[in-house]
């Protein structure tokens, strides 16, 4: 059986610990590899060459780390197919959605490839006589990711590349589902010039990550998952002193108000319903459908799932991949037990592979489990209310806060929503609001725990801290002995 390795100190590592985690094909069922799940000394090993390495990263000019980055850039942009097919043979979305995934992952690189000009300080010439104030931006020094399954390559190039360019060193702890692709990545920062030991992967699960906090040599922990383990590391890492960013769950609502054009309506709630299976953060769970808006949107949609087809990312013409696990399915397929199902998607589960149809559920009560659970799968509920407010109120009062949407032809009621929404992201008449790289990504309420969001600019100030420098190089003239507070007029 294969078994996926570590990368510590520029290099592979066989994994020494004793408990094996199967890496499933999706498609088949079938176990495709075993990770060896990383001992707390092997962590230790890992941070240690972080820790080495981390000084002369650091020390290495803006110019180089940027230059690494241009190079990180180029190698991935030309093993573009070959990080999507790996990440879609362990993940099971499509190979096309893979791409999508590498390309968003790459405009993080572009962003902190313009690091030096995001990380000039401020200067104020004079601000007492013959004394001048600077700021300057400095690493934190290790730095430590924590990732989920559903973007195994995106997510952790949302948080390594500002890391390093930063002059962090970096460890990734993947997750465990499908974890080849960090491999793939760290061999391709070593070809762009990256030091060995300034990234490093361990694989594994909750023990690695306990060893993680532990850790004094690690100062800062971004992690990306479930809101319950976000707020158990948030927690932990706080407590431990360091810094920490943990994005959580979500329950993204769409509103279709309606005057919306309900196909585009329709369009949008299936890509953003279905895409990767629903299994994305960002994913569209519930639509909520105001006033006579449903009446025509649910069949619109209904008759959109008829198409989709279902079937392994190896077939090129497949359109929807399976579900991570059978466990992950059977969990989600349990809740269209609960409701008014429109579109059952159980027919797609026949055969050895975690597949699930697309299925939308009618009329949703928002008391149901349907509502209030993140699912995170291919099923869809509508919720019908008669009003604006209440569909407001609905976005407003659910416990995530990661994105939403709302749908209309209105250019009044979009920024009204826009005003009054309580949530990260917000799209208006677009149903992922995952912005650019160059802004930040991040949701309120539960699904983000700390106070700056993931990549962008937000991304670079959580891996740096501002030294503040007062400088006096008085004229030899006006120089004198004065005990008094430090005084600036
Ligand atoms: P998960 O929380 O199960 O796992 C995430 C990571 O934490 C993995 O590396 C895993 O090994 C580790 N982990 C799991 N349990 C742990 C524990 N008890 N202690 C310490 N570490 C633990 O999440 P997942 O199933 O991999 O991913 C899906 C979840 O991630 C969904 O809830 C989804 O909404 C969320 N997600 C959020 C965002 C966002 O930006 N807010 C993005 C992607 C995914």
């Amino acid at each position: 059986m294969l078994s996926v390795k570590h990368w510590i100190g520029g290099s592979l590592v066989d994994g020494a610990g004793d408990r094996r985690l199967p890496v499933y094909d999706p498609a088949t069922g079938e176990t495709q590899a075993e990770v060896v799940a990383a001992t707390a000394d092997e962590v230790r090993a890992a941070v240690r060459a972080a820790l080495d390495a981390q000084p002369g990263w650091r020390a290495a000019s803006l110019s180089r780390r940027a230059e690494v980055m241009f190079r990180f850039r180029d190698l991935v942009d030309a093993n573009r197919k070959e990080i999507a097919s790996l990440l879609s043979s362990e993940h099971g979305k499509t190979v096309a959605d893979a791409g999508g995934e590498v390309a968003r992952g790459l405009e993080n690189v572009e962003f902190a490839a313009g690091a030096p000009h995001l990380l000039k300080g401020g200067y104020s010439e004079q601000a007492a006589t013959g004394v001048d104030v600077y700021s300057i931006r400095q690493p934190l020094g290790v730095v430590a990711g924590i990732t989920p399954f559903n973007f195994p390559a995106m997510v952790p190039m949302w948080m390594f590349c500002n890391a390093l360019v930063a002059g962090n060193t970096f460890v990734l702890k993947p997750s465990e589902k499908d974890p080849s692709v960090s491999l793939l990545l760290a061999d391709l920062l070593r070809r762009a010039g990256l030091p060995d030991g300034a990234f490093n992967v361990v694989q594994g699960d909750k023990v690695a990550v306990d060893a993680l906090i532990a850790d004094p040599d690690v100062r800062a922990l971004s992690f990306v998952g479930s809101t319950p383990v976000a707020r158990a590391i948030y927690e932990a890492g706080t407590r431990a002193g360091k810094r920490v960013q943990a994005l959580g769950g979500a329950k993204n609502h769409m509103v279709v108000l309606p005057d919306a054009d309900v196909d585009a309506a329709a369009d949008a709630a299936v890509s953003a319903g279905f895409g990767s299976a629903g299994e994305r953060c960002m994913a569209v769970s519930v639509v909520v459908a105001v006033g006579s808006a449903g009446d025509a949107l649910v069949p619109a949609i209904a008759s959109r799932l008829g198409k989709i087809r279902v079937g392994p990312a190896s077939d090129p013409d497949s359109e929807m991949g399976p579900l991570i696990t059978r466990e992950h399915r059977d969990r989600v397929a349990s809740y269209l037990e609960l409701g008014e199902v429109v579109v059952d998607g159980r027919a797609a589960v026949d055969g050895p592979g975690f597949f699930l149809g697309p299925s939308l559920v009618d009329n949703v009560d928002t008391a149901s489990p349907l509502y209030t659970d993140e699912i995170f799968g291919p099923v869809l509920s509508v919720v019908r209310v008669d009003t604006y407010d209440e569909a407001l109120k609905l976005v407003n009062d659910n416990p995530y806060g990661n994105g939403t949407a709302i749908f209309t032809r209105d250019g009044g009621a979009a920024r009204r929503f826009q005003y009054d929404a309580v949530c990260g992201m917000v799209g208006v008449n677009v149903p992922i609001p995952v912005p650019v790289a160059y802004y930040s990504f991040g949701g309120w309420k539960a699904s983000l725990f700390g106070d700056l969001h993931m990549y962008g600019p937000e991304g670079l100030q959580f891996y740096t801290r501002t030294k503040v420098v007062t400088s006096r190089w008085p004229d030899p003239a006006t120089s004198e002995v004065d005990l008094g507070f430090p005084k600036v007029r």
